[in-house]
């Protein structure tokens, strides 16, 4: 998989075009921002890391965890939801343009990651539930799998879960928090923590809806992987205010522990570093000149490393795509 196949350029230019309009008209009401302490150990002391597109990022003096703030208030993400231009612009273009290439690289191989490790740990395949299920397209491929009764996605915004619902879907339009339903075996949600403004809370409420011994899987960007650490505040993942939080695996797991969960698995199975660190030098943004280490690898011998060097990092936990599985105790 190629970053170009899910994020071709000519889009991304646009989007970016209409991002900075979202963001400047947040930005008119940043003396409304509030603060908060660490989302992951609730520490109060955190220290500025850097700033980028007027949003601070602040890390948690105690547990490494990096988290915008002073952030907006709930209101105004849900209001920045409900009339970004952006997000509209990756819904109406983006996704539907790169669907097929998502569904086959992204989509198929995580139905049967997430069929797999419900099969490792025996769980009772009734029911499973996808929170934030955007287009649907990880639940269609699940139902392709045939080993789940029922398939439920949950989806807050109304033309999303309208996309949902002509493909099918059983569809609650709902937060997770205001949500009538209990007794799922599996929760999944799928790069959604990082854009919420209090974590715990979402956790909290999945942890409701949840059977015992129900096992519980969540991805989002780890702080500590590869490309994340090596390009900070020159990596595209950090942009507010779509990502408010940026966890690492301990900091994620003892945050989920709070919230009732026992984490069993924890994996970074990214296909992406290397190579997004890589277009990052060679468009002349990263420099390089007192890390021989990144050349060799990364340049020099990119033909013959590269893709070694990825495998170690997925398999080494080291990997910015990191999955968490957990079961509720
Ligand atoms: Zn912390």
């Amino acid at each position: 998989m190629k970053e170009e196949d899910i994020r071709p350029k000519k889009n991304m230019l646009e989007e970016k075009r209409l991002r900075a309009e979202d963001i400047k008209h947040l930005m008119e009401r940043k003396n409304e921002f509030v603060k908060i302490p660490c989302p992951a150990c609730e520490s109060d002391e955190n220290r500025f890391k850097f700033s980028k597109e007027g949003f601070n990022f602040n890390e948690c003096a105690k547990c490494s965890t990096l988290f915008i703030n002073p952030r907006p208030t709930r209101d105004m993400l849900s209001e920045y939801y409900t009339a970004s231009k952006s997000i509209k612009y990756w819904n109406d273009n983006i996704f539907p343009a790169s669907e097929n290439t998502r569904r086959e690289q992204i989509f198929v191989p995580r139905a049967k990651k997430v069929i797999e490790l419900c099969k490792k740990f025996g769980v009772t395949t009734d029911t499973i539930v996808d929170i934030g299920a955007g287009f649907g397209t990880f639940m269609e491929e699940i139902n392709k799998l045939n080993v789940f009764k029922r398939a439920v996605v949950i989806e807050p915004s109304p033309d999303l879960a309208e996309t949902c619902r002509r493909k099918g879907l059983e569809v609650i339009e709902s937060t997770i928090e205001d949500a009538k339903l209990s007794g799922a075996n599996v929760i999944t949600n799928f790069e959604l923590i990082e854009h919420l403004f209090w974590p715990k809370d979402f956790l909290f409420a999945c942890s409701k809806i949840l059977s015992k011994g129900g096992v519980f899987i969540l991805t989002t960007p780890n702080i500590k992987g590869f490309d994340l650490l090596t390009l900070g505040e020159l990596s595209d993942n950090i942009e507010g205010p779509n990502h408010l939080n940026y966890f690492h695996p301990d900091s994620l797991s003892r945050l989920l522990e709070v919230c009732g969960f026992e984490v069993v698995e924890v994996l970074t199975p990214g296909k992406l570093d290397a190579e997004i660190v890589r277009e990052k030098i060679l468009a002349g943004k990263l420099d390089i000149s007192k890390s021989p280490f990144l050349r060799n690898t990364l340049i020099d011998q990119w033909e013959t490393k590269g893709e070694i060097f990825q495998c170690f990092l997925a398999e080494n936990n080291l990997s910015s795509h990191l999955w968490i599985v957990t079961r509720k105790v």
